[in-house]
């Protein structure tokens, strides 16, 4: 079998063995350098390249064992392939040397031809893994681009479509002067698929950041009726338009949740935009938070709509999935709402579940880190800056 010229250290504390090593690999065409015992072996490995080691087992500092603890404890050294020589009176330490990772091992005399098959066998296995890691290094900086790409894109369309929704908007509300209904109409779908695009984007950049790991957290404690409050804003409106109910029960005496406050708002407003989109007209919603004695607090969004098949609801965190149920398929989507939510609740130390019946509803679990215990007597404050009662109850839009 060809193989390309190997580099191999070879560690033995009798020089003539390895002279007698260094004259075989030189024979059959490969490169050597040589070490007296393990730490010179160590120091070696570290600032050179080598396919494979020939290592002695019996040597004084830093005898074979030691040697092989060593390697496999360093991500740089421990896919280097390691040969075991020995006397063939001494197959404990050998095995021994097999649990601690070594590949194979050649008995003293060692015979050549047994020498070559070894190293071709090693190279042939470190040129396999230098293929691999190079095609994973490949696929990481492609992905690497392609997120880079997608965040530049994604940033450069979000200002020109925010200026097209205002004036879209400005047109729609006549302070650009009347326009008749047809108009009216027409400027309303052009706003909606405009939003549609902006999430799309938002979710996407979203995406890129947190598959590159570049997605900032800024970590805050706040008030849990700041992120429901703050979420309702975002999608009171369409749930006003369908005509639902939303209620929200925060208790008194809850802690405080310790997360990106931003973030939280987008995980709220993920749900309750859902609960809202698949669930018919006059449906209701409720939004709720308890504090586990896990230290986080959990919140729950219910909804009496259309829920989601049992096929389907091992998809629902997939990239792009969006369920086949044509009742669903009337809402405009991307799937990757679910997908960025999971990923944004995951990255602050969270879960999120669900558990829903088709034409039943759908409930939402996400728990989020509390900043502190509950304590007695404490009160939520909501935005408005009034206190809420214990088991309070927004009222129903
Ligand atoms: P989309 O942009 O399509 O809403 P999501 O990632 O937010 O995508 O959700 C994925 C799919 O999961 C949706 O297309 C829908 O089929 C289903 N789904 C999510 N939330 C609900 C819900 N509350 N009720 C019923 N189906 C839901």
């Amino acid at each position: 079998m060809f193989t390309a010229p190997a580099r191999i250290l070879i560690v033995d504390d009798t020089a003539t063995n390895r002279l007698v090593l260094e004259r075989m690999v030189a024979a059959q065409g490969h490169s050597s350098m040589s070490a007296e015992h393990g730490a010179e072996a160590l120091a070696l490995l570290r600032c050179k390249d080598f396919d494979m080691v020939l290592l002695d087992i019996m040597m004084p500092q830093m005898n074979g064992f030691q040697l092989l603890t060593k390697m496999r404890e360093d991500p740089e050294l421990q896919h280097v392939p390691v040969v075991v020589t020995s006397a063939d009176t001494d197959i404990e330490s050998v095995a021994r040397c097999i649990e601690l990772g070594a590949s194979d091992y050649l008995f003293k005399p060692v015979d050549r031809r047994l020498l070559e098959a070894r190293i071709n066998s090693c190279v042939a296995q470190r040129r396999l893994r230098e293929r691999e890691q190079a095609a994973y290094m490949a696929t990481l900086a492609a992905h690497q681009e392609r997120n880079e790409f997608i965040a530049l894109v994604s940033h450069e369309l979000r200002n020109p479509l925010t200026a097209i929704l205002v004036h879209s908007e400005e047109l729609q509300f006549g302070m650009l002067g009347q326009i008749n209904d047809d108009q009216t109409e027409a400027l309303r779908t052009i706003g909606m698929l405009i939003k549609h695009m902006a999430n799309l984007l938002s979710d996407l950049s979203d995406i890129s950041h947190i598959e590159s790991g570049h997605l900032a957290l800024v970590y805050n404690e706040f008030n849990v009726s700041t992120a429901c409050n703050m979420a309702v804003q975002v999608v009171a409106q369409a749930i006003r338009e369908k005509e639902q109910q939303l209620s929200i029960t925060i208790p008194a005496g809850l802690p405080n949740l310790r997360a990106d406050l931003m973030r939280t708002v987008q995980i709220l407003t993920n749900l309750l935009n859902n609960a809202s989109k698949y669930t018919q007209i006059g449906g209701s919603i409720a939004m709720s938070v308890r504090y586990i004695d896990t230290g986080m607090l959990e919140f729950e969004v219910q909804d009496n709509g259309l829920g989601i098949s049992a096929a389907d609801q091992r998809h629902v965190f997939d990239k792009f999935f969006r369920a086949p149920d044509l009742e669903a398929r009337k809402e405009t989507g991307t799937g990757l709402g679910m997908y960025v939510t999971r990923l944004l609740v995951e990255a602050q130390g969270g879960a999120i579940w669900f558990k829903s019946s088709f034409r039943v509803g759908t409930t939402f679990y996400v728990t989020l880190p509390a900043a502190t215990q509950p304590r007695d007597g404490d009160m939520v404050v909501g935005l408005d800056g009034r206190a809420l009662m214990s088991d309070s109850r927004f009222p129903p839009l």
